[in-house]
This record gives C-alpha cells, sequence and structure tokens, in this order.
C-alpha cells in the first residue's frame, strides 16, 4: 500500500540529479570524479553580490517581505528588462520567488487543466515536461533537431497547436543546445502564433550566456502577443547564483497574480537576504560577464574541437549557454572492456562514469535520444583531464 498521490506516478526524479548522484557516491568511495553533469556555472558569485547579501542580514534585512518581492526588487528587475530587453513592466506585472523553477512551476500550476496540453519543443530542459503533467497537463513534444539549429520552426509549430494548447515554451538560449533564436525566427513564430490564443512561456534565463550571435527577449521580439508572454529569468546563470535561489517573472497582470496567490500559500517570499543580493547583481556594474564568456567560449571550444578528435562523437558549436550537446550513435554496437555492448545514449553515459568517472547527461533526458549532454562550466584544468579522459575511455570500445 501507498499513500502518495497518483500525482506522483506521473513525475521521476531529475535526471541530471540521479548522474550527480551516483558521482558523488564513486567520490565518497574515494574516486576522483569529474561532473560534466551538472547545470552551473564554477564562478564565484562576484563580490559586490555577496557583500550586499551580508549588508542586507547586518541591516536585520531577515524578515517576511511582499510574497512577489520587495518594492526595491521589483523595481531593480524592471529597470533591468528595460536596459537590456526594450521591455516595460510596471512592478505589479512583475513576481521574484525562489529561482526561475518555482516561477515555471507556479505558472504551469496556475493556469493548466486537466488536459491542457504543452508544446515544449525538444530538446528540452528536463523539469518542463514534469512540471506540466504535475500541473495536469500533457506535455506535447515537438522534435527539432540540428538541421534547424535545433530550433523550433513555423510549420512545426503550426503541425502541433490544437484548441487544447495553454502554452508554448521557448527557451533561449537552450538548456541543453545552446540554440539562440534570432529576432526573425521569433517573429516567423509569433505569426503562427497569433491566430491561437495560447500563452507563450519565454524562459529567458540563460540571456548573458552568449558566444555568438545576440540575446533577443521573445517578449520584445513579438509585440502582438505581448499580453499573452510570460519571461522568465532570473540570476543563477548569469551571476553564478544558482544557490541564493532567485528568480523572476514578469507577463500579464492576471497571471502575475495568480502566481502570487500560488506562492502566497506555498513557499512565501524568496529568501530576503537572496533579494538584496539580486538588487545588486541586476544594478551592478556587468563588465565581468564579458570575462566569464570569453573563458566560456575557450572552454567550449576546447571541448568541440576534442569531440571532433573522437570516432563516434560529433558536435555543432553551440551558440549560447554553457552546453555542448554532443551525437553518439556513432558508438552504437561499441563493445566496452568489461564485455558491456553500447545501444543507447544511457549506455554510452553509464560506461562514461564507470569507466572514466565522468558524468555526462544522456539525451533521452532531454526527449532526444542518441545524445550527450557536457556541460563546460568547470575549471579550466579539469576540463583538460575530463578530456584526456573521454578519449583514453571511449579509445577502449571495440
Ligand atoms: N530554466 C532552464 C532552461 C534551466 O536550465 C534552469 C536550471 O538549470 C532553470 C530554468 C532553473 O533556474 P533557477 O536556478 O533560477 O531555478
Amino acid at each position: 500500500m501507498t499513500h502518495l498521490s497518483s500525482r506522483m506516478s506521473r513525475v521521476g526524479a531529475s535526471p541530471t540529479a540521479a548522474i550527480s548522484d551516483t558521482l558523488r557516491r564513486l567520490s565518497a568511495q574515494g574516486h576522483d570524479v569529474i561532473n560534466l553533469g551538472e547545470g552551473e556555472l564554477d564562478f564565484a558569485t562576484p563580490p559586490h553580490v555577496c557583500e550586499a547579501g551580508i549588508a542586507a542580514i547586518r541591516a536585520g534585512a531577515t524578515k517576511y517581505t511582499a510574497v512577489s518581492g520587495t518594492a526595491a526588487l521589483k523595481a531593480a528587475i524592471a529597470r533591468k528588462f528595460l536596459r537590456d530587453n526594450d521591455l516595460t513592466y510596471p512592478p505589479e506585472q512583475i513576481i521574484a520567488g525562489a529561482g526561475a523553477k518555482q516561477l515555471i512551476f507556479n505558472a504551469l500550476l496556475a493556469t493548466i487543466d486537466a488536459g491542457d496540453e504543452v508544446l515544449v519543443p525538444a530538446p528540452y530542459w528536463v523539469s518542463y515536461p514534469d512540471m506540466v503533467r504535475l500541473a495536469g497537463g500533457e506535455p506535447v513534444i515537438v522534435a527539432t533537431s540540428p538541421r534547424t539549429g535545433w530550433k523550433l520552426t513555423p510549420q512545426d509549430l503550426a503541425a502541433h497547436l490544437t484548441p487544447r494548447t495553454k502554452w508554448v515554451i521557448l527557451n533561449s538560449p537552450n538548456n541543453p543546445t545552446g540554440a539562440v533564436y534570432t529576432r526573425a525566427e521569433l517573429a516567423a513564430l509569433a505569426g503562427v502564433l497569433v491566430g491561437h490564443d495560447a500563452l507563450i512561456m519565454a524562459d529567458d534565463i540563460y540571456e548573458h550566456m552568449i558566444h555568438e550571435g545576440t540575446f533577443i527577449a521573445p517578449a520584445s521580439a513579438m509585440p502582438d502577443l505581448f499580453e499573452r508572454i510570460l519571461t522568465i529569468n532570473g540570476v543563477s546563470k548569469g551571476y553564478s547564483m544558482t544557490g541564493w535561489r532567485l528568480g523572476f517573472a514578469a507577463g500579464p497582470l492576471w497571471l502575475i497574480r495568480a502566481m502570487d496567490t500560488l506562492q502566497s500559500q506555498s513557499t512565501s517570499n524568496a529568501s530576503t537576504i537572496s533579494q538584496a543580493a539580486a538588487i545588486a547583481a541586476l544594478d551592478g556594474d556587468m563588465a565581468f560577464v564579458a570575462g566569464w564568456r570569453a573563458r566560456l567560449r575557450a572552454r567550449r571550444d576546447l571541448l568541440i574541437g576534442a569531440i571532433d578528435d573522437i570516432a563516434g562523437l560529433s558536435c555543432d558549436v553551440p551558440p549560447g549557454s554553457f552546453y555542448v550537446f554532443a551525437d553518439c550513435r556513432g558508438l552504437f554496437g561499441t563493445v566496452a572492456p568489461d564485455g558491456a555492448r553500447l545501444e543507447t545514449d544511457g549506455d554510452v553515459a553509464a560506461f562514461l562514469v564507470r569507466d572514466a568517472h565522468i558524468g555526462v547527461v544522456p539525451g533521452s533526458a532531454f526527449g532526444t535520444a542518441g545524445y550527450l549532454r557536457l556541460a563546460y562550466a568547470i575549471d579550466d584544468q579539469l576540463l583538460g583531464q575530463a578530456i584526456a579522459r573521454l578519449k583514453t575511455s571511449l579509445g577502449k570500445l571495440t
């Protein structure tokens, strides 16, 4: 007998967390593991941001705030949207929460009825489909391919919209492919969506992680749909603040109000200290990000160069985020020294954990089998070691 709700049978644990657990276990056994599975920058949170958090504690800013965040934080978020994205949102159309993840979840929970469909282009961030299912909806996965730079086309979008489509999720730069939509591509998608009443979720969390091209916020490239777009962003990726748990969203008043109500009955406000730190991040000088990008780009180029040299692996150049999405189908049918035959991306990932003590995430976790996601947001020296181990281990396959 189980006391779990039927809702829980619709979801699984995050696959990225499962890889991290295995690696932690190996590490506890004394193995030297390298995790290329985690979606987290290795850089420290900038000192001026940390100082603002410490100052908030010292000033006694350690109590409840308004559920949606302090007026000062919402003003800083509004300034950010205007400055970076040419978007104007009044404070009542802005909400802060415990990470972008919580806001995405709240938005879906606030809007989805049983049987509602949510279009999720694949490869996708692992949590979207499970969040849709938890909210009682049906994720409708729309495959993309390297042929279109892993981007949703207007034709594929049109082919999957139905009267039950509640949301279309766009994530640019994309996790896991690094795809970045241009203004023209977003406008073409808007041309399809204008004839439908679906909401659009723009997950812009990797906004600052661009190596080629320019970031365009869907809400600014789709002006005719502005009233139906929820923009999701936060400080986790751009400011290396994953553990501070601070995300924000801006969108139509009715939706932000509903998200506020949900949050008021679940987690209440995001940490007061993190809110103060986020103001310093959003208002502060962003010169450091250019340095981060340069280092990330060098790592990316090192990794894609190595992948090019490994028989059975290949990848395109990802223009954004900090992941490489490598095709590993060329390794299928090979045999590991322990006799295991590699037939799936999961087999390849498991072999790499076993043989090289390296964590990567199989593409099937992102809805696209036959690939591996390798995060290159790790220390340069470790990345060099990881590449050497990848070459050695994959070289043992026959
Ligand atoms: N959206 C995408 C595409 C992500 O990759 C992540 C984190 O990995 C999130 C949202 C969640 O970010 P946060 O740390 O702000 O909850």
